[in-house]
């Protein structure tokens, strides 16, 4: 049944509010599209530049002329009986930019990097890596790379075969497993075939028994298993018999789903994400500190449910109380209006994220962005009840969105400034920029650090916030803030920010029980920790990107 704690009903208004998939900023930033195409003929003509995604074929590539992308409406303007033209990737070299800058223009690089697209070879253009741009990718890349080459380096140093090894090792192959899962969901198929080889050559290496045999247990989970009777029936009842559904799960994760919308196929790569997703934040965070006073948090069964829906709103209205007999509770008729809702069920205790589908809505992008939620409050708050840090939710949810898949489709804020864009920027500064360059020369991660640096709170602004109080600026410094503590941090930054969960149980005492568990925690003399731990992100952050 569903619990009733606070944190709970904060999870739903977050998943209720989370459809807002991502509207972004001002025209002046780089935008990566998705182009789907009419038929196979519309397809064939553009064979050299269509890449697949999950299932989905499409041209991804940067607006150059004729086709542009209103982030206010969310939709592409374009040319419908004229020419489209696009930088594109190539798709099997992450390295290789398009274009070069000339005067704040962008102007081609080599022959292959352009492509035009006849409007009427169009169907659909969606977003598919908001505030990202080909340079952007490349540098990401390059970013990437290097932390495997760090990686590679640390395991040198250890004595082949011992446990030391082996755990550098482990994150080896999930970071590489990472890289292929991002190179394949931006735009480098090509390249990520090639990192797949690498994973399997390292995965032959014999693990050390305990954690190999746990991410083998987790991948080879995965299995459609009998669809209940209830939910067969409860369908059938409030969908007149149009739409059927199926269950499949793995060792964590279970995902129901509309037969019609999203075949097995398609549900097996979700799950397929989400045990990697799982895996790699256990490898990366859990694993290298875990003893009785670090224990791992993260149960052995499954605690998450993803139900994917038809975008039928009686339906949908109806299945929640059937199927899962919850309330709508007073915010019904807003809660029905968004595509996605969520609670905590059990028993087995588990959450539940309940979509319905709508138009070019992000699969991948909802999966991992829910699995940060949850990841969250099982790591750091210790359950998935309980936690009230909603910053610490949505960073998590955002870096695992960006780390596996370089986007983040999903955001779970309700809060909307009309004289401020998505990401906390004043639209006076926004007009001043223009007149540069530097907005199209920004990738995602400039974009983020920029507005956290410019207008993020510090540490101790951020943690007392919650969820309908986080503005945009707020979520750039909660993901950058985040990205620090795993990326430079190591076993402290994982202890300060259960201890931050910990001490926001009581939020009379949050700030300065706080200050004195950072003072502690990092052997300060003579200076406030909330001071110290802003100048050292700022170090971070203006040294890593
Ligand atoms: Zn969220």
């Amino acid at each position: 049944m569903a619990s009733t704690s606070r944190s709970v009903r904060s999870l739903l208004t977050c998943i209720a509010l989370g459809l807002a998939a991502g509207s972004f900023t001002a025209p002046a930033h780089a935008q990566i599209l998705g182009i789907e195409l009419k038929d196979a003929k519309a397809a064939k003509r553009y064979k050299k530049n269509v890449i697949e995604i999950n299932g989905r074929k499409m041209i991804v590539g940067e607006p150059v002329a004729g086709i542009s992308w209103d982030s206010a409406t969310r939709t592409a303007n374009y040319m419908n009986n004229g020419v489209n033209v696009l930088f594109v990737a190539d798709p099997k070299n992450p390295e290789k930019v398009p274009y070069r800058f000339r005067r704040g223009e962008r102007i081609s690089s080599g022959s292959k990097g352009k492509v035009s697209v006849n409007g009427a070879d169009i169907a659909y253009v969606h977003a598919h890596l908001p505030e990202q741009s080909l340079m952007g990718l490349a540098g990401e890349y390059a970013l990437r790379i290097e932390q495997l080459e760090n990686l590679e380096a640390q395991r040198k140093r250890c004595s082949k075969g011992t446990v030391e090894w082996f755990a550098v090792q482990e994150r080896i192959v999930v970071h590489l497993e990472r890289l292929e899962n991002w190179l394949r969901r931006t735009a480098f198929p090509g390249a990520a075939d090639d990192v797949a080889k690498d994973v399997k050559k390292e995965r032959k290496v014999k693990l050390v028994d305990g954690v190999d045999a746990r991410a083998l247990r987790a991948k080879k989970s995965v299995e459609k298993i009998p669809t209940p009777a209830l939910l067969e029936s409860c369908a059938q009842e409030h969908g007149g018999g149009k739409w059927h559904f199926r269950t499949h799960q793995s060792q964590h994760v279970r995902i129901t789903h509309c037969v019609e919308l999203i075949p097995d196929e398609v549900a097996a790569n979700l799950l397929d994400l989400a045990e990697r997703l799982i895996e790699g934040f256990r490898v990366d965070l859990v694993d290298p500190y875990r003893s009785d006073t670090f224990p791992d948090n993260i149960p052995d069964g499954w605690f998450q449910e993803f139900f994917l829906g038809p975008n039928d709103v009686v339906m949908h209205e109806k299945m929640w109380e059937s199927y899962y007999a919850q309330s709508w509770g007073p915010r019904k008729a807003e809660r029905l209006q968004m595509a996605g809702t969520g609670a905590n069920l059990g028993p087995p205790l588990r959450r539940v994220n309940y979509w319905r589908l709508t138009d070019g809505i992000d699969l991948d992008g909802l999966v991992a962005h829910g699995l940060g939620h949850t990841l969250a409050d099982l790591h750091y708050g210790g359950g998935l009840a309980g936690m009230s840090q909603d910053w610490l939710e949505e960073a998590v949810g955002y870096y695992l969105s960006i780390e596996y898949l370089g986007r983040n489709n999903v955001t779970c804020h309700g809060h909307y400034d009309p004289e401020k864009d998505r990401y906390g920027k004043s639209k006076r500064d926004q007009e001043e920029k223009k007149k540069g360059d530097k907005p199209l020369r920004m990738g995602l991660r400039d974009f983020f650090v920029e507005h956290a640096l410019a207008d993020g709170p510090r540490y101790e602004k951020l943690i007392p916030k919650i969820r309908f109080e986080l503005n945009e600026a707020d979520l750039c410094k909660a993901w950058s803030f985040y990205e620090f503590i795993v990326k430079s941090e190591g076993e402290k930054g994982q202890r300060l920010l259960r201890a931050t969960c910990k001490r926001a149980r009581n939020k009379g005492t949050l700030i300065n029980g706080l200050r004195e568990d950072g003072t502690a925690l990092y052997e300060l003399a003579d200076v406030d920790f909330y001071k110290w731990i802003e100048e050292r992100w700022r170090n971070w952050v203006t040294k890593s990107s």
